[in-house]
């Protein structure tokens, strides 16, 4: 068949140029030990930063929620898929991120894709004006929120604020949307959000900050980006993800209320899909309790010792550590498959760490990229440390 033959052509260049990406079947819970083919690892790979996809207690939260509401919501939230709990979990996230916005409210949604989706489809309705100014580095879902929202859409060089001003200065759009991540997935990086704010506020246009890597982790209580900056205004738009720190699944977004009630009114992404499951929202409330409570703080400092410990062993003279003061911490080594060789070599010793290769990252920086959490101790760390020190002497010379 001449059409399967055309998608075969494609894969095959994608395994030419050591493209080709693979899933591996893990056999337990997320943590930093797992099981893949019954071989034990150690993990720095998932976004798990406090250490809650597997916790005790919002586990038994999640059975309790079962026990409530079921295992389905049956329809979308306009229909009759809205369920208590997820009004329940609404009202507990817009307290929470709430000292950062004016008259806040927060809206559940099923992943935080669709949230960036209907972030951006939402905010340009009210105008046929409209263009979105957007970070080169963001993520994958804030491009494509962009291209849905049908608006002109302009890319701002990474954390350069001076160029954003330029490029706000000459627009003549009536609705300017600035988007951004809060900390830069593939570097680890933080956006200058305070620089950013101001711009916005000076020349009428939205902020809307991706905190999928933030919230739980930064910011002395855990509520994220704006906490950590100590931001507040009535033009931010705050996307947080609730499958990463949070350890179940799901996003919000927080604003003003005028926002929220225009994205149940008009953003698509939110309407037109299925209420993600009320016992996932039941569980979110325990994980709120623990990230907002003693236990959150244990876990955020714990963390923070571990980035401290990367930042400090770490001895590499040809591969690079990026200048990330978060838990996503990228070693650029440049080509992709001497980067996946040498993820390859740590799978061997037992270390499981991520290749990142484009297009997640611009050719020529592929990367492993360690994700540290507070489930780790020190000792696994110092075990990552050891092994990228040698693995570099050994492949490079003393
Ligand atoms: C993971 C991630 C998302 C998507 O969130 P999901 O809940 O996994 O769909 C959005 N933005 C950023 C920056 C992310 O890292």
């Amino acid at each position: 068949m001449e059409l399967l033959n055309r998608l075969e052509q494609q894969l095959d260049g994608l395994r030419e140029k050591s493209l080709i990406r693979r899933r591996r079947n893990v056999e337990t819970p997320c943590a930093p030990r797992v099981k893949v083919n019954g071989r034990e690892l150690l993990a720095f790979c998932s976004n798990d930063y406090l250490g809650l996809a597997a916790h005790p207690r919002i586990a038994a939260a999640m059975h309790e929620g079962v026990e409530l509401y079921g295992t389905g919501s049956g329809a979308s939230h306009l229909i009759s898929g809205h369920s208590r709990a997820h009004a329940q979990l609404e009202e507990r996230l817009a307290e929470f991120v709430g000292p950062n916005l004016i008259d806040p409210r927060a809206l559940y949604f099923c992943t935080g894709y669709m949230a960036n989706l209907a972030v951006l489809t939402g905010l340009a309705v009210a105008d046929k004006n409209t263009e979105i100014f957007s970070e080169a580095l963001n993520h994958a879902s804030l491009i494509d929120g962009g291209r849905l929202a049908r608006t002109t859409l302009k890319v701002y060089p990474h954390a350069d604020a001076a160029a954003l001003d330029a490029m706000l200065e000459a627009s003549t759009a009536t609705n300017k949307i600035v988007v951004t991540d809060s900390v830069f997935s593939m570097d680890g990086d933080l956006a200058p959000l305070p620089a950013l704010l101001a711009l916005c506020e000076r020349h009428g246009a939205w902020l809307v900050v991706d905190d999928a890597h933030g919230f739980g982790t930064l910011g002395r209580n855990g509520r994220g980006a704006l906490e950590h900056f100590a931001l507040k205004s009535p033009y931010l738009v705050y996307v947080g993800t609730l499958g990463k720190a949070a350890g179940v699944g799901g996003a919000f977004v927080a604003a003003h209320s005028t926002v929220i009630e225009t994205l149940i009114q008009r953003a698509r992404p939110y309407i037109f899909t299925t209420a993600a499951p009320p016992a996932l929202a039941h569980a979110l409330l325990t994980s709120l309790d623990i990230i907002s409570g003693d236990e959150g703080h244990e876990r955020r400092a714990h963390l923070n010792a571990l980035v401290a410990q990367w930042q400090d062993g770490l001895r590499l003279k040809r591969w690079q550590r990026l200048p990330s003061s978060t838990a996503i911490q990228p070693v650029v080594i440049g080509e992709n498959e001497e980067t996946m060789k040498m993820a390859a070599a740590l799978y061997e010793q037992g270390i499981w760490v991520g290749g990142i290769r484009p297009p997640t990252v611009p050719a020529g920086t592929a990367r492993l990229r360690a994700t540290l959490s507070a489930s780790h101790t020190a000792q696994d760390v110092a075990q990552l440390i050891n092994a990228l020190n040698e693995l570099e002497r050994s492949c490079h010379g003393a």
